[in-house]
């Protein structure tokens, strides 16, 4: 076997890594597994590619390994810190940012790429205009004689560096809208932020752009149309995200995931990388396929989530118990464990509020404790509940919570009616009944959990405010809800000593 054929099995082997990971991460119990495993496929693809470029020119590869050295320091170094001190609750904005880092090395690898052989061609002949793909090959391999048999520029080549650099400047920006919009930045707020002919704005912008490729694949010594393509990109990803209201985010971060994949695949083809191609190519489709659940799980098209513009209302101000001439009935904890103590069946409905109060363990001690005494528990998820697609899953396994009692929506929604207590933790958009029954809600349509029709519902949060979307919660004022005002964490502990004493 020469070089080549090594190159390619590292490269398959890191495919099948990668592959072999991935449908691992699908199940809770193999997913610390599936991570380590696809971490391995990194490695080996990373070894490849310094084998890759030991094939060039030796002096070459060893120029550029300061460079590379130093780019792992950093980059190293820069994870470590931001993985080690991120709270669970920033993880979304960290993902977020995370897609935004892989759409600009994307960007950056290919129009450095592109570049840098335009820079070498002009060195050679400045007067470049109007040569075709044949002559900047045969150009390149005079500037180059280890480029001798294979052909640097070709339609698709070119077409590739356009693809990566539009999807790549667009992944950019609209992360770092995403990441404004979840920690809560003032200059991005949470609501759609639209104006009038947006759309054809847009619209305007995705066309130009792709006009723009089809010059680059037409006139290869196009020069400045790489940097067009990435100024107008970076554009219309602020355009794209900046619309979008915040109970739509779930979808945005998805999608900014699938694009930073198709980015790197496209990046895989700029450099004829087999594993950033393979490696792209499938979290642009996992990317894809998350999407696609998330739309589903909001109701929603992708074009309505792109141009809706859901989550618009005013949060409404205060830690009040009533809201207009709406009285919500608060509780206390003695009398919320009595009702809880006396029931048969108890679904525990966690949200983003228990992430923020880090309640997780809290919860399952109060569950174990309900269960020592013959009291069914039920988690009930939503695919939205909190900031990132999986988190109530994250937390509850991490406290150690039973994967059989997680219930998802269309399990658990027919249990409802047979349920004594639905115990709302830290949840509100998605046990709103505005969803289902009021046609003025912007979120009308999306499915959410059916507290509502259990025989008593006990929501635990600190006040009458709304969640993410911003809107006020019908529930908080049905004749059979409790509100138990309060952090989760402390909420739960008191609830959990409070039925011991019974
Ligand atoms: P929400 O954001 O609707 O509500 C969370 C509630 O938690 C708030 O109303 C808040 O009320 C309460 N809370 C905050 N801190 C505490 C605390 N320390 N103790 C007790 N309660 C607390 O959360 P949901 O999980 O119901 O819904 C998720 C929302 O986030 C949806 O709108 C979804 O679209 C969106 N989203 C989801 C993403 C995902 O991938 N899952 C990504 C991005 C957005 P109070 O202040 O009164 O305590």
């Amino acid at each position: 076997m020469n070089q080549i054929d090594w190159l390619k099995l590292l490269y398959l082997l890191s495919a099948v890594l990668f592959i072999f990971g991935l449908k691992m991460l699908a199940s809770v119990k193999t997913a610390p597994r599936g991570n380590l495993v696809s971490a391995l496929g990194m490695l080996v693809a990373c070894i490849a590619v310094f084998f890759q470029a030991r094939s060039g020119s030796d002096q070459n590869f060893l120029a550029s390994l300061k460079w590379i050295l130093i780019a792992l320091i950093i980059g190293t170094t820069a994870g470590l810190l931001l993985a080690s001190r991120i709270q669970m609750t920033g993880m979304p904005q960290m993902v977020g940012l995370f897609n935004g880092f892989g759409g600009i090395a994307s960007l950056l690898v290919a129009t450095g790429d592109y570049v840098s052989q335009f820079k070498l061609l002009k060195d050679l002949n400045p007067s470049l205009r109007g040569i075709d793909i044949t002559q900047w090959n045969e150009l390149l391999k005079t500037a180059d004689p280890s480029l001798r048999g294979i052909d640097i520029a070709q339609w698709h080549v070119l077409l590739a560096t356009g693809l990566a650099t539009l999807v790549g400047g667009v992944t950019f920006t609209g992360s770092l809208v995403a990441f404004g919009k979840l920690q809560g930045l003032k200059l991005t707020p949470s609501g759609p932020v639209q104006f009038p002919g947006q759309k054809v704005l847009v619209g305007a912008f995705i066309l130009s752009s792709l006009i723009l490729c089809g010059c680059l694949v037409a006139e290869p010594t196009f020069g400045f149309g790489v940097i067009l393509i990435a100024l107008l990109a970076a554009v219309l990803g602020v355009l794209l995200v900046i619309g979008i209201g915040g109970a739509d985010m779930p979808v945005v971060i998805a999608l900014l995931n699938s694009y930073s994949g198709i980015a790197a695949a496209m990046a895989g083809f700029v450099l004829s990388n087999y594993a950033l191609i393979i490696t792209g190519s499938l979290v642009g489709a996992s990317g894809l396929v998350l999407t696609s659940i998330m739309c589903k799980a909001m109701n929603r098209s992708l074009m309505n989530v792109l141009f809706g513009g859901v989550g618009f209302e005013a949060a409404s101000p205060g830690a009040t118990v009533a809201t207009g001439n709406k009285q919500a009935r608060p509780f206390v904890t003695e009398d919320a464990a009595i009702v809880l103590e006396a029931a048969q069946q108890v679904v525990i409905v966690p949200g983003y509020g228990m992430a923020v109060a880090q309640a997780q363990h809290a919860v399952k001690e109060l569950a174990d404790e309900l269960q020592n005494r013959s009291i069914t528990v039920k988690y009930a998820i939503h695919p939205v509940a909190g900031r990132m697609p999986g988190h109530m899953n994250v937390l509850l396994a991490e406290a150690g919570v039973p994967y059989e009692q997680l219930c998802d929506l269309e399990q658990i929604n027919p249990e409802f009616e047979q349920t004594d207590v639905a115990l709302i933790i830290g949840a509100n958009d998605v046990t709103n009944p505005a969803a289902r029954n009021n046609r003025n809600s912007p979120i009308y349509g999306m499915p959410i959990l059916d507290v509502d029709k259990a025989k008593t519902v006990f929501v635990v949060k600190r006040s009458l405010n709304p969640g993410f979307a911003g809107i006020e919660n019908a529930l908080y004022f049905a004749d059979n809800c409790g509100m138990i005002f309060g952090d989760a964490k402390q909420i739960v502990t008191q609830l959990t000593s409070e039925v011991q004493q019974l």
